[in-house]
């Protein structure tokens, strides 16, 4: 099909577990087909495991244990999401699910799955064995560009882009899961695996395909998620690293407080428990490069 401009938004697809045999009962999470393949299967009560402890991970076992089932999830860092929320806020979130009785070994990897046509079992690299009906394994996602290997188009860790969302090819850009740009807010390449920035992308990168020569404009952007587990909202906003200075204010044993995450003193990411229209108010301080202690007003008000 010929086109003029031509848009790039073929996001991701879920990993899987490598050299493992297919298995009835373990699924992956990424589309409303495998959504409803794993509903229909936790109506059978198995005894669930889930494989690895991020956003899919720690909501398919906050859900599977909601329904009352037997569930333990397995992590290969030290605490759940330690990526995105740093192993601080990672341990209260372990916590949080201990309390509700989800069984949580971190610092464990799978090896294999044991069963003949439909999972029974995992294999841990400790040696310990988690018997299971149900596995679901959330490792994370894979960006959809291996139709594009030979276009042309620059590849690395998704597609490359400038900071306008424009890629290697004129007139072509990329947004959402698949786009690896540059962010001038925070001075560094980032692939955002969100739906707030799949949205916000969207528009940009068409901004950048109709812009007169020129005229076209960065995408700076502050990144944004949220995270319904139990009956704790979690939101996210910035760029957080393990480096940074880290303030908690609230109270971790009511499961309310925010995170402020601070680089030599400039605001780069906040977390927060039970606290929305704060984070909106954080992510807007970040956009404007704003400041850790004008931050924590906003935290302690
Ligand atoms: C289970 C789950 C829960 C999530 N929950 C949250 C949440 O609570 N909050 C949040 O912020 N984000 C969440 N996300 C992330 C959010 O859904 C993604 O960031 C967002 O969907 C990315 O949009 P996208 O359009 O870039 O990619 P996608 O939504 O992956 O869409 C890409 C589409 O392109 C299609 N495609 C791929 N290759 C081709 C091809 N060669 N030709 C034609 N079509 C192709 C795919 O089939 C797919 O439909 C969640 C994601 C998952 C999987």
């Amino acid at each position: 099909m010929p086109f003029d401009g031509l848009v790039i938004a073929t996001g991701g697809e879920a990993r899987t577990l490598p050299n493992q045999p297919r298995l009835a009962g373990v699924y992956t999470l990424r589309t409303l087909d495998d959504s409803e393949a794993i509903r229909a299967a936790l109506e059978k009560k198995p005894r669930v495991a889930v494989i690895g402890a991020g956003f899919i991970g720690a909501e398919v076992a906050a859900s599977a244990r909601q329904l009352g089932l037997d569930v333990t999830m397995i992590e290969a860092m030290e605490t759940p999401l330690a990526l995105s929320l740093g192993p601080r806020l990672g341990g209260l979130l372990r916590a949080a699910h201990e309390r509700r009785g989800v069984r949580v070994l971190c610092g464990r990897k799978v090896e294999r799955f044991e069963g003949a046509d439909h999972v029974r079992a995992l294999h841990l690299d400790d040696g310990r064995r988690v018997e299971c009906d149900l596995a679901v394994v959330g490792i994370g996602m894979t960006p959809s560009v291996s139709w594009l290997e030979g276009s042309g188009v620059e590849l690395e860790n998704g597609v490359r882009c400038d900071e306008t969302l424009a890629t290697s090819v004129p007139h072509i850009v990329a947004a959402g899961d698949v786009a690896n740009w540059y962010n001038p807010l925070f001075e560094e390449r980032m692939r955002v695996e969100h739906w707030t920035n799949a949205v916000e992308q969207s528009r940009h990168a068409i901004g950048t395909l109709l812009a007169a020569p020129g005229q076209t404009k960065p995408f700076e952007s502050v990144p944004m998620f949220w995270s319904d587990q139990f009956d704790i909202k979690i939101q996210g906003v910035g760029r957080p690293r393990p480096t940074d200075e880290l303030i908690v204010t609230g109270s971790q044993e009511d499961e309310k407080l925010v995170a402020v995450y601070g680089r030599e003193g400039r605001l780069v990411g906040a977390v927060a428990f039970n606290q929305p229209p704060k984070l909106i108010q954080l992510r807007m301080l970040i956009g404007r490069r704003g400041g850790v202690d004008e931050a924590l007003k906003i935290a302690e008000s």
